[in-house]
């Protein structure tokens, strides 16, 4: 597309943008508003008023909005997302926002209109259980980390793929907000003055810190698979029949077990902050998910695997039992960075009663503590679920 210089859209000018990018028929009467969060990026919603159909264009701010203060962060990363976008959409169509078109220079990508569905988080939090959410999430992060991994793609080819995806200042959020800032006294860090003795025993626990550190170098030097990189339930869009993963702008080559971590943390934030009759929905994705996960990476490695060690004996189960693991400790760092961090829930902090919202997030860091220490113990994913009811 030809160059343009950047400039953050207004909603008059997003609807231009859509004319001139002939992306309605000519003259239908197009209405647009800004409808994103605001902390990082633009979300425009075009419809025309005709037909009801819409678009969504999504634009990356040059900088971070948070409490008050501002730091620069790349434009680069809506091109990330756009290329992410593209990318999964070759294997996992049904489950990602159709892209229509993106340029780098404006920072955009237009995409399709998902407002018949409803963000995952919101639904979670009003009762909702969509029944279908972790065959849909097992599914989506099989196949995508298969098949973008050296077991799935070329072996040259996915080292070129992995350069075009490498994501340093997205990645450093993670590495600070999740895996550094929440285990020190940081003034990032935000949470209720009731907490401070718990919090003051995560700061001073040597075990725990061991632990985090092992986790974040992972982090820090696995390139297994494209991995999304914020797969919490506020990048899903589900309903009972129906789940897309948006939001793709932390993707970069990271371990297998990081997504599966961040989708399981969401989930067992959203069993916290429920009563105990509730929950048992929560506890069954994170079952489910995992077992179609094992399920689908599996049969792909049996059909697909381009590598001639493929065949050898246990290395599949070496395989899925590090990502286990590792997703055990990365949801375990999810859990107590969304509880004490810089960036909370609503399943949590929506916890009306100030009682017993300490006592949520109290579980929360006690289960965080018990995903980090004991995953290398967990024999199989039903045990997460007596983590959490030993961990009130
Ligand atoms: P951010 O990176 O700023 O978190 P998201 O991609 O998560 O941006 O989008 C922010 C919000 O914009 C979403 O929670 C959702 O309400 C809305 N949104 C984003 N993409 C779409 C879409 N394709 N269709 C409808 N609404 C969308
Ligand atoms: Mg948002
Ligand atoms: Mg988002
Ligand atoms: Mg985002």
């Amino acid at each position: 597309s030809k160059q343009s210089v950047y400039e953050p859209l207004t909603e008059s000018a997003a609807i231009a943008l859509a004319v001139r990018l002939r992306l309605f028929p000519e003259g239908a009467p197009l209405v647009c508003r800004e409808i994103g969060d605001g902390n990082l990026n633009l979300v425009f919603h075009i419809v025309n008023q005709q037909t009801g159909k819409g678009i969504i264009i999504k634009q990356a701010l040059p900088y971070a909005k948070v409490v008050g203060e501002s730091w620069p962060l790349t434009l680069k990363r809506a091109a990330i997302e756009s290329n992410a976008l593209r990318t999964f959409a070759s294997y996992v169509p049904e489950y990602v926002p159709k892209v229509y078109y993106s340029d780098e220079s404006l920072a955009i990508t237009v995409m399709e209109d998902l407002s018949h569905l409803q963000i995952a988080r919101k639904g979670l939090i009003e009762g909702k259980t969509y029944p279908l959410l972790s065959q849909h999430i097992g599914e989506y992060v099989a196949k995508t980390l298969f098949y973008t991994s050296d077991f799935g793609m070329n072996q040259q080819e996915k080292k070129q793929l992995a350069q075009s995806f490498v994501n340093p200042e997205l990645c450093k959020i993670t590495e600070d907000l999740v895996f550094t800032d929440p285990f020190f006294d940081h003034e990032t860090n935000n949470f209720e003055d009731e907490l401070r003795e718990d919090v003051k025993e995560l700061w001073n626990n040597d075990e725990l810190h061991l632990e985090v550190a092992k986790l974040k170098r992972k982090f820090l030097t696995e390139g297994d698979a494209l991995i999304h990189g914020d797969l919490h339930t506020g990048s899903i869009f589900a309903s009972d029949e129906e789940t897309k993963v948006i939001d793709p702008e932390f993707a970069f080559y990271g371990p297998f077990g990081f997504d599966l971590g961040q989708f399981f943390a969401n989930l067992l934030l959203n069993a916290l902050s429920r009563p105990e009759q509730e929950q048992e929905p929560l506890f069954a994705h994170v079952e489910k998910t995992w077992e179609v996960f094992a399920n689908v990476f599996s049969d792909l490695w049996e059909q697909h695997n381009v590598e001639p060690y493929a065949k050898t004996p246990r290395l599949l189960q070496d395989v899925l039992h590090s990502t286990f693991v590792d997703a055990i400790g990365f949801a375990g760092c999810e859990v107590i960075r969304r509880t004490i961090g810089l960036a909370h829930v609503a399943d949590l902090d929506g916890i009306e009663d100030k009682e017993e919202r300490i006592r949520a997030k109290r579980h929360a860091l006690r289960l965080g503590r018990s995903l980090i220490l004991q995953r290398n113990s967990l024999n199989d994913i039903q045990e997460i679920r007596s983590l959490f009811l030993q961990a009130p």
